[in-house]
């Protein structure tokens, strides 16, 4: 492994332009469960409902409770997150002019909280809000509407008053009084075009790519590594279990991304000049 290491680092450091490309499993140590595996969230609400927008409209109006608690233990596990080794070695890596950006699946800031500037996320941010009707973006304060989950909580109101309740807390847009949905991709959404678009470049322009924590199972985002493979980059993969991207990667390093990417980055900033 060391060995592996070290040749992975001498790589970067030859390399014009790296770009890593993250998954859910580089913020499995930071706590938040990837959906898929075991514990993750997947395993207690189903995707079918809970990860698209009809499906969570129609949870609303027949069991808005147990929406509630689907919402409030999402914001729970990722507000106790903090940046992981991992996150904090790609920070790092950029802060060195190593790394040009961090393409990522993940909804969770992590990345920019480890240090990380250039952060293109094709999945949206779960700390952004999106108006209904005229798509005005703005940030969601967590601490506030950690307060609003609590005083829902509070109370156990029958179905009815539960649902006005819901109603009445979904934060309005500034602009238009539209409600406001969390600035996220949902199964079946389409990714934010400005994001696709700078992924594809970065993917296209690296000659190495950092593949970290991803199954790779989810499309477009998955073909964002076959478009750097296919443009001649180098592949390097660092997961828990061999993925699609094991076939054509150049080097798997398998284990916690939290304890292989900082002797990575360790050893790349022993070979920058003085
Ligand atoms: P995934 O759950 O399908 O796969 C996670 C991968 O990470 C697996 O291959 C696993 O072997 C690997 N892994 C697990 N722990 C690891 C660790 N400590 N170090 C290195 N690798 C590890 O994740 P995905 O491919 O990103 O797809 C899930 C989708 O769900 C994403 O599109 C994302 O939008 C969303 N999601 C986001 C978060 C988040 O924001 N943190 C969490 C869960 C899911």
């Amino acid at each position: 492994m060391e060995d592996k290491i070290k040749e992975i680092s001498r790589r970067i450091l030859e390399s014009k332009k790296v770009v890593a490309f993250t998954g859910a499993g580089i913020s499995a140590e930071s706590g938040i469960p990837t959906f898929r595996g075991q514990g993750g969230i997947w395993e207690k609400y189903s995707p079918a409902i809970y990860g698209n927008l009809p499906g969570l409209a129609l949870t609303f109006l027949i069991r808005p409770k147990k929406l509630l608690r689907f919402v409030t233990e999402v914001y729970e596990t990722f507000s106790a997150a903090q940046p992981n080794p991992a996150h904090l070695a790609l920070g790092r890596l950029e802060q060195r002019d190593r790394l040009s950006s961090v393409i990522t699946q993940n909804i969770d800031n992590l990345q920019e909280r480890g240090g990380s500037r250039n952060v293109i996320k094709l999945h949206g941010d779960l700390y952004r809000l999106r108006c209904l009707k005229c798509q005005a973006q703005r940030p969601l304060d967590p601490t506030n509407f950690g307060l609003v989950l609590q005083e829902l909580n509070s109370t156990q109101p029958g179905r009815l008053s539960m649902i006005r309740k819901i109603r009445e807390a979904i934060p309005r847009c500034l602009d238009c009084g539209g409600g406001m949905r969390p600035d996220i991709v949902f199964f079946g959404e389409g990714l934010p075009q400005d994001e696709w678009l700078r992924a594809q470049s970065e993917a296209q322009s690296c000659d190495l790519m950092l593949v970290i924590g991803t199954s790779s199972l989810v499309y477009p985002a998955a073909s964002i590594p076959h478009l750097a493979k296919s443009n001649g980059a180098t592949i390097v993969e660092i997961t828990h279990e061999k993925s699609s991207i094991s076939f054509f990667a150049d080097y798997i390093l398998l284990g916690n991304a939290g304890d292989l990417l900082p002797p990575i980055v360790e050893a790349v900033e022993r070979g920058l000049p003085k």
